[in-house]
């Protein structure tokens, strides 16, 4: 509880003296690392992307494979821990494609004003049950809703995680495939990190529909300009 009390009075005191934009931009913004390393683009050097989908494995992330392995397309697949336990064979299907994992949670909450302990508790058995199910551990860990938060930062640390934001996020929870094309076009550069979803949290058959028919659309299209597609572990090796 002191833990926690301390943390609703550190959020109030740096909004108090002016750093309320500087709260929010250390748990929100896409560059910030204030509460926990990340990285929102990979190496400008080479013209590549990757595309990224998290809140998966779903019921619907085998048609999305299918769109990619027509492709011969190598994503990054930000998985929760629950969906892995659901669906243990699609997720190791996303690994045997040549797809890599990262971690997503266990149960997709909403971090603020949560205790380290719970932190912890959520990465490390989304850790556990993507290497238990897949025989894949993570290197990566994409934080649900983009929310960072004092604890994440030590939680990533025993597990060795690098946090990944995006440099676009395709709203395809919401846009249809057209506008997710454009707005994903409209980003598109060298070492960008697309953010699309193969799932909607821990929802049982959800419906991502529009994001594999944006994702059949968008790919031409990229190709067509002379992009290649890496995972993120990757696109941010600046050796590739
Ligand atoms: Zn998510």
């Amino acid at each position: 509880m002191r833990n926690m009390l301390g943390v609703i009075e550190g959020a109030v005191g740096v909004a108090c003296c002016g750093g309320g934009a500087l709260m929010a931009y250390g748990v929100r913004g896409l560059s910030a690392t204030l509460f926990a390393p990340s990285v929102y683009r990979g190496a400008r050097s080479r013209r590549s992307v990757a595309l990224t989908f998290d809140d998966g494995p779903s019921e619907s992330t085998p048609e999305l494979l299918e769109v990619l392995s027509v492709h011969r397309i190598s994503a990054t697949f930000f998985q929760c821990g629950l969906n892995v336990l659901r669906l243990p064979d699609i997720a190791r299907e996303v690994l045997r494609r040549g797809h890599e994992i990262g971690n997503h949670s266990h149960t997709h909450p909403r971090f603020y004003f949560r205790q380290s302990a719970f932190i912890r508790g959520e990465l490390s058995r989304a850790q556990d049950a993507i290497s238990n199910i897949t025989g894949f551990s993570p290197s990566l860990y994409r934080a649900p809703f983009g929310v960072r938060w004092p604890g994440m930062r030590e939680a990533q640390k025993r597990l060795n995680l690098l946090g990944v934001m995006w440099t676009v996020i395709g709203r395809d929870w919401k846009l249809e495939a057209p506008a997710i094309v454009r707005r994903v076009l409209s980003a598109a550069g060298n070492g960008a990190i697309v953010c699309l979803h193969d799932g909607r949290e821990l929802e049982v058959r959800p419906a991502i529909e529009t994001t594999i028919e944006a994702v059949r659309r968008l790919i031409p299209v990229l190709k067509a300009d002379g992009y290649r597609f890496e995972t993120v572990s990757q696109l941010i090796c600046p050796m590739n």
